[in-house]
This record gives C-alpha cells, sequence and structure tokens, in this order.
C-alpha cells in the first residue's frame, strides 16, 4: 500500500493493494483493546463526509499512516451501510468524490516533479481515465477532449444543466467536445458512481456487531449537532457574517471550494430554503453555475429539510470560512444558533421572499 492508494482508495489498484496484503478487516475491526486507526479513521471519514461535506483528516494534528487511510475507506463503507439515516450512502458518496476530485484536479495541475521521494505520489489524468475503464472513450485533441457519446450519456446522467445536453455540445465522430475542466467534472461524477456502486453493502453480522459502537458514536453526533429546524424565515440581513460572505460570493460569480459550497448551502437547506429559493437568493438560476448548485442541494437535502446540520464554526475556522465575527459570534458554536439568535432578538421581520 502507497500513498496513492491511501489518497485515492477507490481505485483499482488501492483495492489490489489490500487484497495483496492479506488484511484480515473483520480482526482488524474487533480486534481487543484500543480501537484500531483504520476503524479510528473510517468513523472519521463518514462523520466529517455527513457532517462536513468532505473526507479529509480534520487539522488536529493528528497524522493518519498509510496503512490506516487506506484500510479506513472499507470499514467507512460498512459504516455508512450500517446507519440509520436516509441519504447518508449518497452523501458519503458525494463526500468521498468531491475530496478526490479536489485532489485530482491539484495532481493534474502540479503532476510530481520526478523525485524519488515523491515518483508515482500524483495521479495522472491516462491513470483515473484507465481505472474508469474510459481510455477508448476520452481522447485529447487539439483544443480540447472528446467523449464518446455512450460513456458521455451515462456520466452526465446526474447533470441538469442545459450545457450538458448533447444538444448544446460540438459533436464529431461520435465524440463530444468537452473542455479541461468538464472532463474534470466528468471524472467526479465517475469517482461517485464507483464509490456508491454497491452501497450499502450487506455487512456480515460479525462484524456489524463489532461496528456497533461506532454505529452508535455516529448516530449520536448526528443528534447532537440536530436542530430545532423551526426557523422558518428568510432574512439574509441576520445571517451570520460567515454566511454572508460566502453568500456574496457566490453572488460575485466566484466559485467557492467544494467544503465552503456544501457549508452554504447545508445551511440555507437547514434553514427551510428548497432548491429554486437557493439558487434564486445566490443569483445563479439560469446560468451554468445552477446546475453545480442544484447537484450539491440534492445531495444536502431531504424531502424536509437539510439532513445534518451544516458545519459548526470549528470546521468553518479550519477552512478560512470564519470571516468578520461579531460580538454575537462570541457567544455561538454553531452558525445555525447565531442565526436563530439574531432572528430572536429582532422580533418582526420581512422575509426575503414576501419582498
Ligand atoms: S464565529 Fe461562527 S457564526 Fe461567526 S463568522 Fe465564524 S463561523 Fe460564522
Amino acid at each position: 500500500m502507497n500513498s496513492l492508494h491511501a489518497r485515492y482508495p477507490f481505485l483499482t489498484a488501492a483495492r489490489e493493494a489490500v487484497r495483496d496484503a492479506n488484511v484480515n478487516l473483520a480482526e482488524i475491526i474487533a480486534g481487543e483493546g484500543d480501537r484500531h486507526p483504520a476503524v479510528e479513521r473510517g468513523v472519521e471519514r463518514v462523520r466529517r463526509a455527513l457532517l462536513d461535506g468532505t473526507v479529509r483528516p480534520v487539522a488536529d494534528g493528528r497524522r493518519w499512516g498509510t496503512t490506516a487511510e487506506v484500510l479506513s475507506y472499507p470499514i467507512a463503507r460498512m459504516l455508512v451501510s450500517l446507519l440509520d439515516a436516509p441519504g447518508a450512502v449518497e452523501k458519503y458518496a458525494s463526500a468521498e468524490a468531491g475530496t478526490a476530485y479536489e485532489q485530482f484536479v491539484a495532481d493534474f495541475e502540479a503532476p510530481d516533479d520526478g523525485l524519488k521521494s515523491t515518483r508515482g505520489a500524483s495521479l495522472t489524468l491516462d491513470t483515473l481515465v484507465a481505472d474508469f475503464d474510459l481510455s477508448e472513450s476520452v481522447v485529447e485533441r487539439e483544443d480540447d477532449f472528446g467523449v464518446a457519446v455512450g460513456p458521455y450519456l451515462s456520466l452526465i446522467s446526474d447533470f441538469s444543466d442545459d450545457e450538458w445536453r448533447l444538444a448544446s455540445r460540438r459533436l464529431s465522430n461520435g465524440y463530444v467536445g468537452v473542455s479541461r475542466a468538464e472532463l474534470n467534472e466528468l471524472l467526479r461524477a465517475s469517482t461517485e458512481m464507483r464509490i456508491a456502486s454497491d452501497l450499502p453493502l450487506s455487512v456480515p453480522e460479525e462484524i456489524e456487531d463489532a461496528l456497533s459502537e461506532e454505529v452508535s458514536e455516529l448516530e449520536s453526533s448526528f443528534t447532537d449537532a440536530d436542530f430545532s429546524h423551526d426557523i422558518d424565515t428568510l432574512a439574509p440581513s441576520l445571517f451570520p457574517p460567515c454566511m454572508k460572505a460566502l453568500l456574496a460570493d457566490v453572488r460575485d460569480g466566484e466559485r467557492l471550494a467544494p467544503a465552503s459550497e456544501f457549508s452554504l448551502v447545508s445551511f440555507l437547506a437547514s434553514i427551510g430554503l428548497d432548491t429554486d429559493e437557493i439558487q434564486a437568493l445566490c443569483e445563479v438560476r439560469g446560468s451554468a453555475r445552477a446546475d453545480r448548485l442544484r447537484y450539491r442541494i440534492e445531495r444536502v437535502r431531504d424531502e424536509r429539510t437539510a439532513q445534518f446540520a451544516p458545519p459548526s464554526c470549528a470546521t468553518l475556522q479550519a477552512y478560512d470560512d470564519c470571516v468578520n465575527k461579531d460580538d454575537r459570534c462570541e457567544t455561538i458554536t454553531h452558525p445555525l444558533v447565531y442565526y436563530e439568535d439574531a432572528l430572536d432578538e429582532n422580533g418582526t421581520v420581512t422575509d426575503w421572499r414576501d419582498r
């Protein structure tokens, strides 16, 4: 197992490395004494995915070993399969794919420099495309990439924006023209499909028993993060400073980092906004950015409201999204509590939707 497997544990090579290492996951999970680091990281992976929209390790100084990181992936898949939480599987797969997307885009842009210490640590476009069995379906051309129509249509099956429809595309010799950035989006979709495939898993009973404590711990962390969901007033002027800043960036046409976008969308969904309302508030309706936002919203919401609470102040601070703090910020630890308190204090306010 190597660092590439640790960063991209969904790759075929990572799966083979686990198999070749003859690791007995059941023994690791059921082991006596302290929790194995792979189980610890697996729990963190699921918690981060469902609460923060990313599976990046918490920036608390702890470093996970390569083996723990690689093995935490199959363990996380079992954990998310055991959770009694609608939408958990989809949200988990989306967070894993979003984190992988950030990493492979960075790898493609800055491949390793050939130094012995780093050689092989970066993922190349060819490797990822080959892993998804797309080598025959993706061709690099002078100005863009061509993706064979069949695979293209299956990769965009979750995309709803008109810009992805065949009618909006250049088509030649059975290949659809896409830019480099669009190809990366298609690979993110392919990553998510790979991760979501077979989920939820059918977990053997002895592993289910051995993971019962971890499953309870995860379920209680979602309950702890649950809020009253009584908020039904939309008053952007009373939003916490962090959400005001993210909303302003979206309205200015900036593309938010995935974790920041998740924070904003889950905050808005938590206060009861539906997809159309979020798109209207963000002023993206009718633009190419609307589709990406819709995709994010659909993975954050269930029919009623946000499935899981948006990130806490601590998480927003970790992502440098805690900005322009004011006095109220000193009294709370969660942006939703900030907003609830601000609404309470301001009495009757006009709902933005009634303006
Ligand atoms: S303290 Fe919390 S509510 Fe205030 S800006 Fe920072 S993250 Fe937002």
